[in-house]
């Protein structure tokens, strides 16, 4: 069973931290604005200016999150960043082997069904019945268990 390494989730988990870090700095600029939008002189003044750059970080953020992320998610090759199928194939595998697992599942909750429904035929097969009393008895009984008489 192969897992993600470590580095890919710390990858991973970066790359959330600055997509987040990359919102809210977006936000924070409009935020900025609402608050300045009564006093309109110290946007003049320079009080007030929006930190218009800030947005721009905040979407730059974003994007280098997202490509973080998902190269932490799926490996370099996985992702797309190399072109290597064959290393791709390994950076999938967790997600292909977990997919495998949920097939696997499957398979084997259909047998169990299967053998339950082969088990209780074979029940039905063993029984014999009594030329006597007509009575179902076990294969491996000697006499009938309803009218004692030998099978
Ligand atoms: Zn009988």
């Amino acid at each position: 069973m192969s897992k993600i390494t470590k580095g890919r989730k710390a990858a991973y988990y970066t790359g959330m931290a600055l997509i987040a870090l990359g919102f809210i700095l977006f936000i924070s600029t409009f935020i900025s604005v609402a608050s300045h939008i009564n006093d309109p002189l110290s946007f003049i003044d320079g009080r007030g200016t929006p930190p218009f750059a800030n947005s721009v970080i905040g979407i730059i953020l974003i994007i280098i999150g997202s490509v973080v992320m998902s190269i932490g998610a799926r490996g370099p090759a996985g992702s797309g960043l190399l072109l290597d199928p064959k290393k791709a194939r390994e950076d999938l595998k967790p997600f292909s082997e977990a997919k495998g697992e949920m097939i696997n599942d499957v398979i084997s909750n259909i047998d169990a069904v299967d053998r339950i429904v082969k088990s209780s035929e074979a029940k039905e097969v063993i029984k014999i019945k009594c030329r006597n009393c007509g009575a179902l008895n076990d294969e491996d009984a000697k006499f009938c268990k309803n009218c004692g008489r030998e099978l």
